[in-house]
């Protein structure tokens, strides 16, 4: 294959990757990106508004965190987690700066992360002498990730279906719903684990204040604040971490999608009286915090520092703005910073997405009224108009 020129993709090449698509979607073998683009492997470039899923933070093949690995890669690979790397230590304490928590923990996926986090709530409670508190509270139409624990967090029973018996101890409620929640919510509650917008819902924020009263009741009942970040931290809504609008800090958060811009890394993030109980040998990952991928994390949050955070605002003020221009059978959108929903009237969220893709524009459809839009946080203005116009036009011929 000659560098930079996209290889054809034989169909069956590509047959594991289809058990990730929906059988209505022939799968499109992408072999090339650059910024917010991609090729396929007929050489057709798209518009790429779903970046991975919220996971190609600073644009594809970003010089700063290409370099940053290769740099890495003459250097050091592998070192487990007998001992630490250079790279890992840099990326925790930029994390540590920038977050209300004082310690990390690296693993590589977001269901990985939310594994730590709901052993580390569990075993919290249990050094303090609680072993009986063991009830997470979750909501409805959550999505925390695919492992037995962090399935049995999601409150998707679509997700869950055939895979019993999953984990016990998790009690669902309406996001969103005060007053559900305080009467759920007791001195018997482990943790209340929540996303701060619930990103595969359909990009549904909560109404204003209802973090800050899961806060309020966490800290009234000694139970443990669990935000789940994996697709809203790390820049995606226009602040490092989405609940930083609402002014309030969780004890734990996880991250991964967008922390090394592609690169697979995941993180727990604690404050130091809920990280200690997790001492050497209590958890681990042998690849976590891999000096690849964290020297890659690295690039991407100097890029975050050196003014993109700001762009990523008024960025997603110009796409909220363009999407509620879309018109036709499309009812709105919602979201915050470039993470967004475009909403529509009819069931057509699938069709919109094939048709966006034939006209050169990947988004994702969420159920069949919500098309997800994700691009790289370095999106330029050029391309969200683009990409506007072309999903109008697939919403008209969808
Ligand atoms: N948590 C949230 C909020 C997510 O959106 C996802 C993935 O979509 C996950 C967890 C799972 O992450 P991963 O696919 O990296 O395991």
């Amino acid at each position: 294959m000659q560098r930079g020129r996209p290889r054809r993709v034989a169909r069956d090449d590509i047959a594991l990757l289809r058990w990730l698509g929906r059988s209505s979607h022939s799968a499109v073998a992408l072999v090339r990106g650059e910024g917010t683009y991609v090729w396929d492997a007929d050489g057709k470039r798209y518009l790429d508004f779903i970046g991975g899923i919220a996971t190609v933070s600073v644009g594809h093949a970003n010089a700063k965190v290409r370099d940053a690995v290769l740099e890495q890669t003459k250097l050091l690979w592998h070192a487990s987690n007998l001992y630490v790397t250079e790279p890992q230590v840099r990326l925790a304490e930029k994390l540590v700066r920038l977050s209300f928590a004082d310690r990390v923990f690296f693993c590589n996926s977001g269901a990985e992360a939310n594994e730590a986090m709901i052993k580390l709530a569990r075993h919290f409670h249990v050094v303090a002498g609680h072993a009986e508190r063991i009830e997470i509270v979750c909501m409805n139409n959550s999505f925390h990730g695919r492992t037995l624990g962090s399935l049995a967090a999601t409150g998707q029973p679509k997700y869950q279906q055939g895979f019993g018996p999953l984990p016990a101890g998790f009690r669902f409620l309406e996001y969103g719903e005060a007053k559900a929640l305080e009467a759920a919510v007791s001195d018997k509650t482990c943790a209340v684990l929540l996303e701060p917008l619930q990103g595969e819902a359909g990009v549904l924020p909560p109404p204003r204040g209802y973090l800050s009263r899961v806060r309020e009741l966490c800290t009234k009942h000694g139970a443990l604040m669990l935000l789940d970040e994996v697709q809203t931290g790390m820049g995606r809504t226009g602040a490092y971490f989405a609940h930083q609008h609402e002014r309030i800090e969780p004890d734990a958060m996880t991250l991964a999608k967008g922390i090394a811009g592609g690169v697979p890394l995941g993180a727990l993030l604690a404050r130091e009286d809920v990280a200690k109980v997790f001492t050497p040998g209590t958890h681990a990952s042998t690849f976590g915090g891999n000096p690849l991928a964290t020297a890659a994390a690295s690039a991407v949050m100097d890029l975050l520092a050196e003014g993109l955070l700001e762009r990523v605002q008024r960025a997603g003020e110009r796409l909220s703005m363009r999407l509620a221009g879309v018109g036709g059978r499309s009812s709105g959108e919602r979201g915050s910073g470039l993470l967004r929903a475009l909403l529509l009237s009819e069931d057509l969220a699938p069709k919109v997405v094939t048709k966006a893709r034939e006209l050169g524009l990947l988004v994702n459809a969420i159920g069949e009224r919500v098309v997800r839009l994700a691009p790289p946080l370095t999106v330029t203005d050029e391309e969200i108009d683009r990409a506007s116009e072309l999903l109008a036009e697939a919403v008209a011929k969808a």
